[in-house]
C-alpha cells in the first residue's frame, strides 16, 4: 500500500447546508489521498483512543444527561468497548490491508493476478441513541481502518452526546476527514442522498427500510445494523439459576434498551416456576428492590408502558403502568417498572414489537422443538440465546434457527468479541462489522490483472479456426 501523500486540492468553498459542507469536506480529504496511508489510519485510531481517554469525563457527563447512565455503565458499554475496537483494528489493519497475489487459470496465463482492499470513499455513519458513543464511533473505527473518510450523524435523541462528539471529534481527529453533522430524519435523509459512497446505519428496521429506499435512488450501498426480538431459550436441562441471573443482568443493562437484549424467554414448562423465581430474586437483588427503571424519554416510556396492556398474560413481577420517574439525583428521569409477563398472547403487541425496555415476556413450551418452531415462525432475530446442557438442543438452535448470532449459556457477549462478525439477517440487518469484518464491509476488494506483452500468439485473435474450439 502506498504511503505517499498526494497534494491536497484547493479547499472546497464552504457554502451550502451543513450536510453538504460536511460531505464536501470529507470528499476533499478523501481525494487528497492521505487516508490511504496505513500510517494515517493508525494515527487517526490512536487519536480516537486518546479522545476517549482524555475526554472521558465530558462523555460520561453527556451520557448521564441524555440517558441517566451511571458512570461505570458509560465506561463499560460506551467508552472501553469503543477503545478496545480501535486498539484491535490498529493492531491488525496492516495485515487486513495487505495485497494478495493469486494464481490464474491456464487460459489466462501468463499473468499475475493480485487483489487488495481499497477504501470506498466517504462513509455516512448514522447512529442510534441507546449507546450513542459506541454505536457511532465503532463504525468509525472500521471506516478509518479501511482508509475512508466519514460523516457522522449521531442520534438527535442523545443531544448532549451528539454535541460532545461535535466538539471533540474535530479536536482530536483529522477535522476534514471526519466531520459531524447534527440533526434528525430530514438531515439524515439529506446525508444519504448527498453523494456518499456507503451508508452505515444502526437503528430500527422501520427506519432502516427508509434509509435503504433513499440509498437505492443513487445505488449507494448500505450496511444495516438493525434490531428485533432476540429470544432466549431455556430447556429443562439448563442450569436454571445461572440462566435466570444472566438474563436478569443483561435485561436490566441500560433498562433493556439494547439491540441484543434478551427480548423474551421460551422456557420449558418443567423449569418455568424455578426460572421465574430465580429471575425475580436476581433482579430484586441487582436493583436493591427498586423496580422503577430509567428509560430515555417520556415518549419511549409511554410506548413501553403501552405494551403492558392487552397482552393477555399474567404479570408476575412489576407491571405498575403508573410509574413515571426512575433514578436518583442527576440521573432521574422517565421510568418504567421492570415487569415480567407470563404466557402473553403470541399475537399481542408485546410479542410482535421489539420491546427495547425493561419488560420480559416469558412463554412456557412443552419441548425444544416447539421453541425452535416459535422462533422460526417469526422475523429473523438479531441474536438467539440458548441455555442448555443437552447437545441436541444446542444443535437444534444452531442448525434450525436463522439468526444474526447465537450465544449458548449466556446472552449478548458475542458483541464484545472483535474476532466474531456482528450483524443481523433478514429483518434484523444486512452486513456485519467488528474487527476485520468491519474493515471488509467498508473496503472494496479490487482485483488487478497484469499481463506481459509477450507471448502474443495470433491464434487467440479472431477469425478463429474451427480447431480453436477444441483447445
Ligand atoms: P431509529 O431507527 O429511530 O434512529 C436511528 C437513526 O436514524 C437516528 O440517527 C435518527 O436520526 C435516524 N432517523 C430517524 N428517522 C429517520 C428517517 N425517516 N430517515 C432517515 N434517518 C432517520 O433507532 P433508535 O430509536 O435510535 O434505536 C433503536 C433501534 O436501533 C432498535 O430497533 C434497536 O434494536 C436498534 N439498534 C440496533 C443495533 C445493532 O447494532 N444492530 C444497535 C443499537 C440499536
Amino acid at each position: 500500500m502506498s504511503d505517499t501523500v498526494r497534494r491536497s486540492p484547493a479547499p472546497a468553498a464552504v457554502t451550502g447546508s451543513p450536510v453538504e459542507v460536511a460531505v464536501r469536506t470529507a470528499r476533499t480529504a478523501y481525494d487528497s489521498g492521505r487516508t490511504r496511508s496505513l500510517r494515517w489510519r493508525r494515527t487517526q485510531l490512536a487519536a480516537l483512543e486518546r479522545l476517549l481517554a482524555e475526554a472521558e469525563d465530558e462523555l460520561v457527563g453527556a451520557l448521564a444527561a441524555d440517558l441517566g447512565r451511571p458512570a461505570v455503565d458509560a465506561w463499560l458499554a460506551d467508552l472501553s468497548s469503543t477503545a478496545a475496537e480501535s486498539r484491535y483494528a490498529r493492531r491488525y489493519l496492516g495485515w487486513w490491508a495487505r495485497p494478495r497475489v493469486t494464481g490464474v487459470p491456464l487460459g489466462v496465463a501468463p499473468a499475475v493476478g493480485t487483489w487488495r482492499p481499497e477504501p470506498l470513499g466517504v462513509v455516512a455513519i448514522i447512529g442510534p441513541w441507546n449507546y450513542p458513543v459506541y454505536l457511532t464511533l465503532a463504525p468509525l473505527v472500521a471506516a478509518l481502518a479501511a482508509g475512508n473518510t466519514a460523516v457522522l450523524k449521531p442520534s438527535e435523541y442523545a443531544p448532549a452526546t451528539a454535541a460532545a462528539l461535535g466538539r471533540l471529534v474535530p479536536r482530536y481527529l483529522d477535522p476534514q476527514a471526519v466531520t459531524v453533522v447534527p440533526g434528525g430524519p430530514a438531515e439524515t435523509q439529506e446525508l444519504i442522498g448527498a453523494g456518499v459512497d456507503h451508508v452505515f446505519f444502526t437503528g430500527s428496521p422501520e427506519v432502516g427500510a427508509k434509509v435503504m429506499e433513499t440509498a437505492a435512488r443513487t445505488l449507494t450501498p448500505v450496511t444495516l445494523e438493525l434490531g428485533g426480538k432476540s429470544p432466549t431459550i431455556v430447556d429443562a436441562s439448563a442450569d436454571v439459576a445461572v440462566a435466570a441471573r444472566r438474563v436478569a443482568w443483561t435485561k436490566l443493562m441500560n433498562s433493556g434498551q439494547t439491540c441484543v437484549a434478551p427480548d423474551y424467554v421460551l422456557v420449558h414448562r418443567g423449569v418455568a416456576e424455578e426460572f421465574l423465581a430465580a429471575f425475580t430474586a436476581a433482579a430484586q437483588e441487582m436493583r436493591r428492590g427498586d423496580l422503577a427503571m430509567r428509560v430515555v424519554d417520556e415518549r419511549h416510556a409511554a410506548r413501553v408502558r403501552g405494551l403492558l396492556t392487552g397482552h393477555g398474560g399474567r404479570v408476575v413481577l412489576g407491571g405498575d403502568t403508573g410509574v413515571t420517574t426512575a433514578g436518583a439525583g442527576d440521573l432521574a428521569g422517565p421510568g418504567v417498572d421492570l415487569t415480567v409477563v407470563l404466557d402473553p398472547d403470541p399475537d399481542s403487541a408485546l410479542m410482535r414489537e421489539e420491546i427495547f425496555g425493561p419488560v420480559l415476556p416469558v412463554l412456557t413450551v412443552d419441548s425444544m422443538a416447539e421453541a425452535v418452531d416459535f422462533v422460526e415462525a417469526r422475523p429473523r432475530p438479531l441474536a438467539t440465546y440458548v441455555f442448555s446442557r443437552t447437545r441436541a438442543t444446542v444443535e437444534a438452535v444452531r442448525d434450525r434457527i436463522a439468526t444474526g448470532g447465537i450465544v449458548t449459556n449466556h446472552t449478548m457477549f458475542h458483541v464484545l468479541v472483535p474476532q466474531l462478525p456482528f450483524g443481523g439477517i433478514g429483518r434484523s440487518g444486512m452486513g456485519a462489522y467488528h474487527g476485520k469484518w468491519g474493515f471488509e464491509a467498508l473496503s472494496h476488494r479490487r482485483p488487478t490483472l497484469h499481463k506481459p506483452t509477450w507471448p502474443d500468439p495470433s491464434l487467440v485473435y479472431p477469425p478463429y479456426a474451427e480447431s480453436t474450439r477444441k483447445l
